[in-house]
């Protein structure tokens, strides 16, 4: 090391480059001279280390010391988490950023970056922002630039371990070193070490309160170079609480002008006396005077701010002392006469003033109050500070006389004598602390200023009654005490901002001097704490961006002007003041296209802060609606937020979202699996037998028994599913009935059994193998799998359905295994190519047993002879396809040379047919054949398709009912048959296994998901078929889907995650409960909970489709190999697998399981198990269910106790006959009357969120009530469909209905608040629900907010009162909420009801959307027959504008006379007549929504337009219903009204015939159609013997005129 002494002359260069290249820490000084400069920095550094240090001392020193900082804390910066830290270096100007740019980056290692304006740093996001933090472990920038970071939450300190503050004397006003620290580093939780730097001027400007603001802003300590300042402080842990009194009443005008010209008049009396004497005299004069001024003084300030008792107290000593003094001269005692007449004329006028309200203060009411509490408490030692001596000795006086404090020692310690003046012994300092280690509670009075240092008391509770001014009396205040730690109770007014400003402000700053950094976060909970009651900044917990009431006013404008938009129009706020009483208040206006209109701000003596107030207030609520995002950047987007970490980048659509389609896995189910195929002894398994029930007596099935390696659950292993078949249902049973032992050889029959009739039935038996067809059961490869292994055989029927007796029937299964045998023996004659005819192989028969037989009586089978009568109903297999047939019967008088069924023209006989397309030689072509069923796909039978209402659900293409094509019967000559032992009972008890072996595995797959989510939360009795109905989709298309739950669990997640984060964060305000709420229950949140538990893989998402469906040994014929790269069944969460793409297939499985869904799902089924486990289990359930996914929901009862006592605290005396008339209305006693008062305080009245109010039992009182309500639809609608549900709860849990609930209750006379303009709302509204008949409002009308607030407030109030007994609020609330929206009474939303109304008219709305710059703009058209109407309506969404325009069509139409009302009436009319004009089941084609016209359709036109293009339909279906429904298709599509039919009856005495029906009556109908614009079309239709037939012939009359006239072209059929 080159420090030698050479170098000693630039001693501080040589030590810069000596630190900088030697390890670190400073190595021991190795120069043998003591260099100072050497040293200095050694103890810097050191110190620095330490603790947060401002050093003050030439620029090297500094530097170098935050240069080895920097290396050693880089070395570092990586904590135990994981996460990288940051370093930032701070200094003033962009010169400097440069030049530290250079110098740090040229002595470390670490990535090292600079920031400045020029570089755009402006205008860069969160993303760019992210990179760089990333990217770099030295930030080097102006401080500008890290506070606009820092309040737009790109940077947050917490990321920070270590901060520089160059040229830090800076720091101070508003320049950006103060606002960092200020808003951001004092509101931190976890602090970077600081270390500033500063060279201060020579001259001592600076005061010693300049370095002391300084040391506290940066949270430091001074440190000259060559003195150490250093401040020792020690505070002990304290509970701090405040208590919050109102703003004292003026005193009336009246009382004081008279006191006010008492004072004048006595003074110029005294006066008067004072001129009329000189030398002692007129001094005595002067001072009695004197004293009058100063009495005078003292009693309006105990009027105006402690209540009469107590002046009234000041003038009672004064009277006392007055009458002591003798006189001396005759002047002057006529002046002490005056004197004490004014004394005695001013008590006159107190005591006539002294209303009782006015008796006590708030203030002193408060402090009383709290003294009371602690009447039974002997250990009780108060100490109150009191800001005058006065004060402290005249509340003393008051107290003594009251009787509950007699027990108390009262004294009180002023600075001055005067104390006995009052009659009271002034307190020495011993008397005091003999007083306090008397047996007696005691109370002492003190002024901040009383010199006397007290002595350390043993101090229960310390008490500011009147405010610390400045540090020193905060220090005063928070002398050491010993003992318990004291409770500090500060006083505060209410909405007094700059008072809470006062003391926040002391108290940070003495804390912020008491502790260094190493000595953590001492004091920090109590800065909090005041922080969040004063509330004057809002952060976005999520990303830490805040916005301060004194940054909230730019913010404010900046919306503003981003509001302006391309058009460069400048929108500007705009402020008005209201004098509201003695206290300001400012209304904000802002531009018309703003998120809101107005908003009126919280009270504030001074206008700046009005103003700065109602800014804060407007940032938080446009941040709230979205309006700004979670950066606080004004965002344009109307759209819900969405959560930007997670968005996948070049995908818009975020995760959750309907949009977004994702590719995921499907789990398998476990229990179907086995491990027996290749087992080479006794294979065990769990029998269930199922059991089919016809309800046509005569269908026989036989019985089957499925076996299973793994037991089931109770409820999944026995059930009753019921199958729907074409014409007949048949119920199957299944039930466990022991455990089953086979053997390998039997094991191998089983599967033989299984691999023939599921393949002859459902699959195929042949096989192309390398070009050459196979029979199935000579390839090598096994058709089991053992992801799909079980054994589905036939048993004996029983009649009893329960029967446990269980008998495999080994017959039919032998019989398999031989034609099996037969089969593959006789293979050889399928694989022959069809064209080596001549060489034709003959059947080898395995039997010839009934040969004997006559010839005629016996049929020759492939396998066998039968006689005639054995035929029916035998299950067969055609030897050369493989397929299974059942006989019917045999065609008499035919035989193999009859014409054949199929291609006649190329194959004239049966013979010619299997001779030349299968080369058979036909050995018996005399034998008739035979007529056959024929096997067929198996169908969906879980659904009963024959419900009309059913099949309107289903997607176009999937399979149901109506594509079962007609039952098809085929010819065959008997020898290709091959004979089993099989009758037709245990082939249509084939048919029926697919769809129930779907539903078990269905319900298996429910059941498995149960116990994944047992294992780790615990057992809770959820049903598996509650479980299965969460996981299915409405896709699906089964009798159950998720919706209801889903709805269910909605409310069940709002209501856990609120109760919560109510309980977890007593502190918070409603905005950021609810903002940290919705961050948790969003769609992104859910769906990322949900794939966090792999969730996606259990949900089933398509309609069951049986032709995939395959039993174990069975070949797919329905293969879909996997297109979708991927080897693993499992889809990881990748990008690449997800897409917005709309033309995907949702559902579609792949033969690996891969489907692509809709990533909504997910979250709708996360939400749809939490309904089922609390419908299971209750809210345990669900929330156990919650941990499991991973969402925090827990109560911790604890905290409820904690929240009922914070709420105790309120005094409710006041109101306590206010209280009491409330809780006789709910008929609930509160047992902590507290929470009611809470519940029913306006913020209006508690001012800037001090004290308490209502909106936190709001956000709680709401989603109680939401599941409430909720449940109890849920519970009492069970049939109602999802959409009605969502309806009802949106009718029934919204503010307007909340609001009519509270009128009609009166609970709105309880509402404490205080603001002209709620009056005015609130007397309105009771007046408009006055004159209500219903429950429900005009649409356009809406209920004061506050109104439904405070119904919900009081919910929440009786929850937490009744420690979260959900029970019994719903106990209170039901007979409130009543009568609870039923089906029948739900008043629609505008377009539905538009839409149902027009439906029923039979009109047709057009609707058309238009989307200009994120506001949709929706037209809606409706054509009646003599004119057009039109809405028009425009909102953030599609339905919202569609409302709108819904509403104002309504409007136009009810003028017209047309209502629903009227709509009503008239379908009365029709019904009481008898002659309905439409037929029901088509007159009102149900559709979800109208017809949708692209927008460059002009519907205006529309008449032009029918000429230019006249429809085409397409070939009219002439069954029964055809004519009648193309001709209203045309209507609907042309938008002309409905049609109208008349029909005309006649009756014959003798049948007659019309077409091919005889009857007595025969109909004829008449058709009327008016074409708006166009003409009145007339038709009568031809006679039919029914009227609906008469209608089809009216109609089709109709579309040919419609033809004939050029409105319409028919299409011809092919
Ligand atoms: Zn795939």
């Amino acid at each position: 090391m080159e420090s030698g002494e050479g170098t000693k002359r630039n001693p501080l260069k040589r030590t810069f480059e000596q630190f900088i290249s030697s390890s670190i820490p400073v190595p021991q000084s190795s120069s043998m001279d003591c260099d100072d400069e050497s040293h200095q920095v050694k103890g810097l550094y050191e110190l620095a280390m330490a603790r947060n240090v401002v050093a003050v001392s030439k620029a090297g020193v500094a530097k170098m010391v935050a240069l080895m900082m920097i290396k050693q804390i880089g070395e570092a910066l990586v904590d135990s988490n994981g996460d990288k830290k940051l370093i930032a270096f701070l200094t003033p100007t962009v010169d400097l950023v440069h030049k530290q740019h250079k110098e740090i980056k040229s002595h470390t290692n670490l990535r090292v970056e600079a920031y400045f304006g020029a570089r755009g740093v402006d205008g860069w996001d969160a993303d760019a922002w992210a990179k760089e933090i990333n990217d770099h472990d030295v930030l080097i920038m102006t401080p500008q630039i890290f506070l606009n970071s820092l309040r737009k939450g790109y940077m947050s300190l917490e990321r920070l371990r270590f901060i520089v503050l160059d040229e830090c004397h800076q720091t101070t006003g508003n320049h950006p070193y103060a606002l960092i620290m200020k808003e951001f580093y004092h509101q931190s939780k976890r602090r970077p070490k600081v270390f500033g730097m500063t060279a201060f001027p020579e001259n001592k400007k600076d005061s010693e309160d300049r370095l002391r603001e300084l040391e506290s802003l940066l949270d430091s300590q001074l440190y000259g170079v060559d003195n150490t300042i250093q401040v020792d402080h020690y505070i002990a842990e304290e509970r701090m609480i405040c208590r919050f009194y109102d703003r004292p009443q003026p005193l009336d005008p009246v009382t004081r002008a008279e006191l006010e010209s008492l004072e004048l008049k006595f003074d110029a009396v005294l006066l008067n006396c004072q001129n009329s004497c000189d030398g002692v005299e007129q001094e005595k004069c002067q001072s009695l005077r004197d004293r009058l001024a100063r009495n005078h003084e003292k009693i309006l300030f105990c009027l105006d701010n402690l209540g009469t008792v107590c002046a009234h107290e000041v003038v009672k000593g004064r009277i006392e002392k007055v009458c002591e003094v003798q006189n001396e001269c005759r002047v002057y005692n006529g002046c002490v006469t005056q004197y004490r007449a004014y004394l005695r004329e001013v008590l006159s006028v107190i005591e006539r003033s002294s209303a009782a309200a006015r008796q006590q203060s708030s203030k002193l009411h408060s402090l009383l109050e709290y003294l009371k509490s602690l009447r039974r408490d002997t250990e009780a030692h108060c100490i109150i500070f009191v800001e005058r001596s006065m004060t402290a000795k005249v509340i003393a006086r008051v107290v003594k006389k009251i009787p509950d404090f007699s027990h108390f020692n009262i004294s009180y310690l002023t600075e001055s004598n005067e104390a006995s003046a009052v009659g009271i012994s002034p307190t020495s300092e011993i008397g005091v602390s003999e007083s306090y280690y008397g047996n007696k509670a005691s109370i002492l009075f003190r002024t901040y200023a009383s010199k006397k240092r007290a002595h350390p008391f043993k101090c229960s509770s310390v008490i500011c009654f009147d405010l610390p001014k400045t540090s020193g009396e905060y220090n005063q205040s928070r002398q050491r005490t010993f003992g318990e730690d004291p409770l500090y109770i500060t006083f505060i007014e209410r909405g007094n901002v700059e008072s809470l400003n006062q003391i926040s402000h002391i108290i940070q700053k003495e804390d912020s001097m008491s502790h260094t950094a190493a000595a953590g976060d001492l004091g920090d909970s109590r800065v909090k704490d005041l922080a969040t009651d004063i509330n004057l900044e809002y952060v976005v917990e999520s990303t830490g961006a805040s916005v301060t009431i004194g940054s909230s006013i730019s913010l404010v404008h900046r919306y503003c002007q981003k509001l302006g938009g391309k058009t460069q129009s400048i929108q500007m706020p705009k402020f008005e003041t209201l004098n509201d009483g003695w206290m300001l208040r400012t209304k904000l206006t802002l531009p018309r296209n703003a998120a809101f209109e107005t908003i009126i701000g919280p009270e504030a003596h001074e206008s700046k802060l009005s103003k700065q107030l109602v800014c804060l207030e407007a940032c938080k609520k446009l941040h709230t609606m979205g309006a700004l995002d979670d950066h606080l950047v004004p965002s344009m987007k109307v759209l819900p937020k969405i959560n930007s970490n997670s968005i996948v980048k070049g995908l818009a659509s975020a995760p959750g979202s309907t949009k977004r389609k994702e590719l995921h896995g499907s789990v398998s189910v476990r229990l179907m699996s086995g491990t027996w195929r290749d087992k080479l002894d006794t294979a065990v398994f769990y029998a269930y037998k199922m059991h089919f029930v016809c309800n046509i007596a005569q269908q026989k099935f036989s019985s089957f028994v499925l076996l299973l390696e793994t037991k089931l659950d109770d409820d999944v292993g026995n059930v009753d599913v019921e199958l729907y078949l074409l014409s007949k249902f048949v119920k199957a049973s299944i039930f466990y009935c022991g455990q089953v032992y086979l053997d390998v050889e039997k094991v191998a029959q089983a599967k033989c059994f299984q691999e023939l009739l599921f393949n002859g039935l459902f699959g195929k038996m042949f096989v192309k193998s390398s070009g050459v067809r196979q029979l199935l059961f000579q390839s090598e490869e096994s058709l089991w799998d053992p992801s799909n292994m079980y054994l589905l055989l036939p048993v004996e029927t029983t009649d009893k359905a329960s029967d446990g007796d269980l008998t495999i029937n080994w017959t039919a299964i032998q019989s398999c295994v031989s034609t099996v045998e037969f089969l593959k023996n006789n293979a050889l004659l399928n694989t022959r190519n069809a064209n080596e005819v001549g060489s034709s192989p003959s059947i080898i028969p395995s039997d010839s047993g009934v040969a004997e037989l006559n010839d005629s009586q016996v049929i020759h089978l492939a396998n066998r002879s039968v006689p005639l009568d054995d035929l029916k109903e035998m299950v067969v297999v055609a030897i050369h396809t493989g397929r299974i047939y059942t006989i019917l019967k045999v065609v008499a008088d035919s035989s193999s040379e009859s014409q054949f069924d199929g291609d006649a023209t190329r194959y004239p006989t049966f013979a010619t047919y299997y001779r030349e397309k299968y080369g058979i030689a036909l050995k018996y072509p005399g034998q008739p054949v035979l007529l056959l069923k024929q096997s067929h796909n198996s169908h969906n039978l879980l659904v009963d398709f024959r419900d009309e209402g059913m099949s309107l659900k289903t997607e176009p293409g999937s399979v149901k009912g109506q594509n079962r094509k007609p039952q098809q019967h085929a010819h065959m000559p008997p020898e290709l048959l091959v004979g089993t032992d099989l009758r037709t009972d245990i082939s249509k008890s084939m048919y029926l296994l697919p769809s129930l072996m779907h539903r078990l595995e269905s319900l298996m797959l429910a059941s498995q998901l149960r116990e994944e989510i047992s294992r780790h939360a615990g057992h809770f009795n959820v049903s598996s078929s509650l479980i299965l109905e969460a996981l299915t989709t409405q896709r699906c298309c089964e009798n159950f889907s998720m919706e209801r739950l889903e709805l269910l669990g909605d409310s069940v997640l709002k209501y856990a995650v609120t109760c919560h984060l109510f309980l977890k964060n007593p502190k918070s305000h409603e905005g950021h409960l609810s903002s940290q709420r919705s961050r948790i229950v969003c769609n992104a949140s859910l769906h990322k909970f949900g794939t966090g538990r792999k969730l996606q893989e259990y949900i089933r998402d398509c309609p069951f489709d049986p032709r995939r469906w395959t039993a174990p040994g069975q070949l797919s014929i329905w293969p879909t190999p996997c297109n979708h790269e991927l080897d693993t069944k499992e889809v990881p969460l990748d990008e690449r697998f997800f897409s917005e793409d709309t033309t995907l297939t949702i559902g579609k499985t792949c033969d690996k399981g891969h489907r692509w869904m809709g990533s909504k799902t997910i979250s709708d089924c996360v939400e749809a198990l939490l309904g089922a486990y609390f419908v299971g289990g209750g809210l345990v359930a669900a929330i156990g269910f919650m941990k499991w996914l991973g969402i925090e929901g827990e109560f911790d009862p604890s905290l409820i106790h904690d929240s009922i006592k914070a709420a105790s605290l309120y005094s409710y005396a006041p109101k306590a006959e206010e209280i009491a008339t409330l809780e006789a209305k709910l008929g609930y006693d509160f047992t902590t009357k507290g929470l009611l008062l809470e519940a029913i305080t306006h913020e209006s009245i508690s001012g800037l969120h001090v004290g308490h109010s209502y909106e936190r039992l709001e956000f709680l009182g709401d989603a109680v009530l939401d599941i409430l309500i909720t449940r109890y639809l849920y519970d009492n609608h069970g049939n109602l469909d999802p959409g009605e549900l969502t309806d009802l709860r949106s009718a029934s849990v919204n503010n307007d209905n909340f609001a009519i609930v509270a009128v009609r209750h009166k609970f709105h006379p309880h509402l404490l608040f205080s603001s002209s303009s709620l009056q005015v709302e609130i007397s309105a509204f009771i007046e408009l629900v006055s004159q209500l008949s219903g429950n429900v409002l005009a649409p356009d009308t809406k209920g004061p907010k506050v109104l439904g607030d405070l119904v919900e407030s009081i919910a929440g109030a009786v929850l937490v009162d009744s420690k979260l007994d959900l029970d019994r609020v719903w106990k209170v609330f039901e007979p409130i909420l009543s009568p609870i929206v039923t089906p029948d009474k739900l008043e629609l939303p505008p377009s539905r009801e538009l839409i149902e109304l027009c439906d029923s008219l039979g009109y047709f709305v057009k609707q058309q959307f238009t989307t200009n710059e994120g506001v949709v703009h929706a037209d809606l058209k409706l054509q009646l027959e003599d004119r057009l109407l039109e809405g028009q309506g425009s909102g953030p969404t599609r339905k919202a504008a569609k409302g709108m325009a819904a509403l104002q069509l309504l409007k136009k139409l009810e003028s017209t006379g047309i209502s629903s009302s009227s709509k009503l009436n008239n379908g009365d009319k029709d019904n009481a007549s008898g002659e309905s004009i439409t037929e029901p089941s088509i007159s009102a084609p149900k559709q979800d929504k109208p017809f949708e016209l692209q927008p460059e359709t002009s519907s205006a036109a529309a008449s032009d337009s029918c000429k230019t293009n006249i429809p085409v339909l397409p070939p009219i279906n002439m069954r029964k219903g055809g004519p009648r429904t193309a001709l209203y298709d045309v209507c609907r599509k042309e938008q002309w009204p409905m049609p109208a039919f008349q029909t005309t009856e006649k009756s014959f005495r003798t049948a007659i015939k019309l077409g091919d029906t005889m009857g007595f009556n025969s109909y004829k109908s008449q058709i009327n159609l008016v074409i708006p614009g166009f003409d009145k079309i007339e038709v009568t239709g031809e006679e039919r013997a029914d009227k609906k037939s008469s209608f089809d012939s009216a109609a089709l009359t109709m579309l040919l005129e419609l033809e004939r006239r050029g409105k319409i072209a028919i299409g011809v059929a092919k």
